[in-house]
């Protein structure tokens, strides 16, 4: 059954989007953001509640009718590209540009708040909307929750444009969307020698290498072939001039996947691997592990409530090996994460390179998917409340 669109006015969000585009700031610096959304909110008489957050802003409306809250989240923040489109309003700050497309989901947002405000009968409940800083470089949903931002939230909307879907569209499912991301970093200890006496030392140069080939093993050998495991070394240093076989190696890369139990294995056998490795060449190592954004995973319930409320055509996603850290919201509410196409184009280039294009027309469905999306779930909850 096709849903009737619901149609708003979309060139004052179309014109605040412009804006931000070209005003883009890194994660935790997003202040002239923060303040632009607080001035527009301010101007539509929206209720904006304190937080405690440096940057960010959470903004509410009640319904003309009770029922349960829930919250809609659009992330804020930019990246250090130097953007080289050739759109006319391009950013103006150097070597920063919103390459992931966040200006499009906060500008998606404000849309829902202004049909909203002006629409408080289709309301039954609250409806919070929370502008969180920092999802690049992390620790932004983490900064939210710790100051309790989310209290009495009941669940969470929210989603990604992308580039790879065409305008119009939106891919959602229950379960996994997006990667769990993970970050390892490893220091070999041996000892540095002439590089002609490669006997008096214990070269941890050697070790390292063997470490890199033997990581790879993980995943065709440890992880089941059905399941979709990356790991990457993406950074390696050792030594600095020809002649000396250095003390220390450092190596760094990534993990990604979807089903947490594989996060688990990876990192054992990652142990395993490096301190075996180490050991038999005679060294020490020191190995970091850090969870960088769980895999997405939205709940099943909740999902078929948000998609029997669309009006766009939805489709199975293609999961994503990048992170997001809306998982974090996830982990303690339920919530559903959709990715909305932003353009759609044969070789369009994808999040944070310097040539990523979202479409304007994008905000459409953003704007729809939102308010949309928060009436499948409040009438979902309240049914479930009675
Ligand atoms: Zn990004
Ligand atoms: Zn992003």
């Amino acid at each position: 059954m096709t849903k009737k669109k619901i149609v708003i006015d979309l060139k004052e969000i179309i014109e605040l989007r412009h804006y931000f585009h070209q005003h883009p700031e890194l994660s935790n610096n997003e202040f002239n953001t923060t303040k632009k959304i607080k001035a527009v909110l301010t101007a539509w008489e929206v209720s904006i509640l304190p937080t405690g957050l440096d940057t960010g802003i959470l903004a509410e409306i009640k319904g003309k009718q009770t029922g349960s809250i829930i919250a809609l989240r659009a992330d804020i923040d930019a990246l250090p590209v130097q953007e080289e489109t050739s759109l006319a309003f391009k950013s103006l700050n150097s070597g920063i540009m919103h390459a992931c497309g966040h200006d499009l989901h906060l500008t998606s947002l404000l849309g829902a708040i202004k049909y909203f405000k002006d629409n408080r009968d289709q309301i039954k409940g609250t409806i919070r909307f929370l502008f969180q800083p920092a999802e690049e470089a992390g620790g932004g949903a983490e900064q939210v929750i710790k100051k309790n931002v989310l209290k009495d939230v009941k669940a969470i909307l929210g989603f990604h444009n992308n580039p790879n879907l065409p305008v119009g569209t939106i891919a959602v499912q229950s379960g996994p969307m997006m990667a769990g991301c993970y970050k390892f970093e490893i220091t070999i200890k041996g000892q540095g020698s002439h590089g002609a006496k490669p006997e008096k030392g214990h070269d941890p140069i050697i070790a390292v290498t063997e470490i890199v080939g033997a990581l790879q093993t993980i995943v065709s050998r440890n992880i089941n072939p059905q399941d979709a495991v990356v790991i990457s070394v993406t950074n390696i240093n050792a030594g600095n001039v020809w002649n000396v076989i250095p003390s220390e190696a450092y190596l760094q890369g990534t993990v990604r996947l979807f089903d947490e139990k594989n996060a688990k294995l990876v990192r054992q056998r990652l142990f395993e691997l490096t301190e075996g490795i180490a050991k038999a060449f005679g060294q020490s190592v020191e190995i970091g592990w850090s969870e960088r954004a769980l895999p997405i995973n939205n709940d099943s319930n909740l999902t078929q409530a948000v998609i029997n409320n669309l009006s766009s055509t939805v489709h199975k996603p293609l999961l994503s090996m990048a992170g997001e850290d809306f998982a974090t919201y996830q982990k303690k509410i339920p919530g559903v994460f959709a990715f909305v196409g932003s353009n759609g184009a044969p070789d369009v280039a994808d999040w944070h390179e310097p040539n990523f294009v979202g479409l304007d027309e994008t905000l459409t469905t953003g704007v729809d998917y939102f308010i949309e999306g928060a009436k499948g779930l409040l009438a979902y909850l309240n049914e479930e409340m009675k």
